[in-house]
């Protein structure tokens, strides 16, 4: 889960971070160069990051961070990838064979399916980030423009509930971290008691 860790930023700069993560778009799709939006807000707030590495963000993301920073606006560095108008994946369901590959890297778990299953995507849930184009063997995933009645959401909505997602997300697998090591621990005490016996 993206939490701001006081101790470790500083009271100052864990507002600051808070901030600028607040503007980004919280698609998640790592083009400024980091792992997802916090890590990006918080080398943003370090100094390690310029302001023009969000493509999702567009121009007025750039000018949100700007005001916000009080530093010059700059056009989007381009070896970051390019402004594109929003969009949402799409799977083709005849050519989907199940493999499941898609669910696992769908940082908002807009992606429902299960093994040997053909998968969809919740389109009112995906951030467009692309991840899961590369992964898919047989190539059944597209990008599609948004459709007309998904333009009611604000980008601060979308942004929330990218984040939302993706926090909730983070603490399901954590869970299933902490439960499968339970089940080995479990499983390796069995193990050492059945040999005793
Ligand atoms: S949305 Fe922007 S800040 Fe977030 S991971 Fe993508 S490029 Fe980085
Ligand atoms: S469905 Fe694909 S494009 Fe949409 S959020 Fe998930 S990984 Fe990103
Ligand atoms: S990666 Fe492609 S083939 Fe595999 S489940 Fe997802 S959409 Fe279907």
């Amino acid at each position: 889960m993206s939490v701001l860790n006081p101790n470790q930023h500083g009271n100052e700069d864990a507002a600051l971070i808070e901030k600028v993560n607040n503007l980004l778009p919280q698609t998640q799709c790592g083009q400024c160069g980091f792992s997802g939006c916090q890590p990006y807000a918080v080398a943003i707030v370090k100094k390690q990051a310029e302001i023009n590495q969000c493509p999702p963000g567009g121009e007025e993301g750039i000018h949100d961070l700007a005001k916000l920073l009080n530093k010059p606006f700059k056009r989007l560095n381009p070896e970051h990838g390019e402004h594109k108008p929003e969009q949402v994946a799409f799977i083709i369901e005849e050519d989907c064979i199940g493999c499941v590959k898609c669910l696992a890297v769908c940082p908002v778990d807009a992606i429902v399916g299960a093994a040997k299953y053909m998968h969809t995507v919740i389109a009112a849930e995906c951030t467009g980030c692309e991840l899961c184009i590369a992964p898919c063997p047989v190539d059944c995933i597209i990008m599609q423009p948004i459709s007309v009645h998904q333009y009611h959401h604000t980008k601060h909505d979308k942004a929330s509930l990218a984040k939302r997602r993706f926090d909730a997300r983070n603490e399901r697998k954590q869970i299933e971290a902490h439960t499968a090591e339970l089940l080995r621990q479990h499983k390796k005490k069995a193990l050492i008691s059945a040999s005793k016996e």
